[in-house]
């Protein structure tokens, strides 16, 4: 749920630092005599990131035939464990903004996925642009099936802009002890499509819950800071502490679970006249 930069490195780089010292002889011959149709796919994978049709994308690509192997190996026998190929998989990794993941908001970025399964398309394996950073919750979660159409296609870090306005929101349950329900609030430019992608990746990674869970310890964590401020300064002063912070959040990383919290905590008068005191 959070854009990133296309990686700048190119599978025709990726591609000659996998099989610069691999020891597999036919699997570097493969993976090279195969580097111009990963080229090729790299342009019509690209093209189609832009144009929101990655999900019609394995008509054009160059067939794999019997090279499906070599080219998986390329990914795990090359760009995950060779020295060369490691420099380009942690260079795409340090595309996640302070190692958050961007597809949950939430995790760590520590591994790298495939936006397109490599089982699928082989010849994407090691294509950069195909290479998203992510959390191993996130990984685990995304099965290797094919997208059949365009609301089926997860969104793509790389390509899918989510607006620079607030879409994720949470609203305050005024209990004891509070809690946080969270929402996508469409934006204002989304078209119903976009917005039923937006819905189905929140619900595909699980996030409602996550970030439920993940704000019901912050709620606990911020009770005694929040009360504290409350009592030495009134209401007027927590309310702009939690703008504030929310202001933070949104600079760093734009709509995060914890910006929506503290604005959510900010709008609850319930919340900044002493609800946190009933947690
Ligand atoms: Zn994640």
């Amino acid at each position: 749920m959070l854009q990133l930069d296309i990686p700048e490195v190119t599978v025709a780089e990726a591609a000659a630092a996998v099989t610069l010292r691999m020891r597999r002889q036919p699997h570097s011959n493969r993976i090279e005599a195969r580097t111009s149709d990963m080229k090729a796919a790299e342009v019509l994978y690209l093209a189609a990131g832009r144009d929101g049709t990655l999900h019609d994308l394995s008509r054009q690509l160059p067939a794999t035939g019997s090279d499906g192997e070599y080219l998986e190996f390329a990914y795990d026998g090359g760009l995950v464990t060779s020295k060369a190929g490691r420099d380009i998989y942690d260079q795409i990794l340090a595309g996640a903004p302070y190692e958050r993941c961007p597809l949950c908001g939430r995790g760590i970025a520590t591994t790298l996925d495939h936006q397109l399964p490599k089982s699928e398309y082989p010849i994407l394996a090691i294509t950069p642009a195909n290479l998203v950073p992510a959390c191993n919750k996130c990984n685990q979660r995304k099965s290797s099936k094919d997208p059949a159409d365009e609301t089926e296609t997860l969104l793509h870090p790389y390509f899918d802009s989510l607006g620079t306005s607030q879409w994720l929101e949470a609203r305050i349950h005024e209990d004891s002890p509070a809690r946080a329900e969270y929402f996508v609030r469409p934006g204002g430019d989304w078209s119903a499509t976009f917005t039923d992608r937006v819905v189905r990746h929140f619900t595909f990674f699980g996030l409602r819950r996550q970030y439920a869970l993940a704000a019901a310890g912050k709620l606990a964590t911020d009770r005694i800071q929040h009360s504290g401020l409350l009592k030495r300064a009134g209401p007027d002063e927590l309310r702009l502490h939690l703008q504030e912070a929310a202001a933070g959040y949104w600079s760093t990383a734009g709509n995060t679970w914890e910006g929506a919290l503290c604005n959510a905590l900010a709008d609850s008068q319930w919340y900044v006249n002493g609800g946190m005191n009933e947690i």
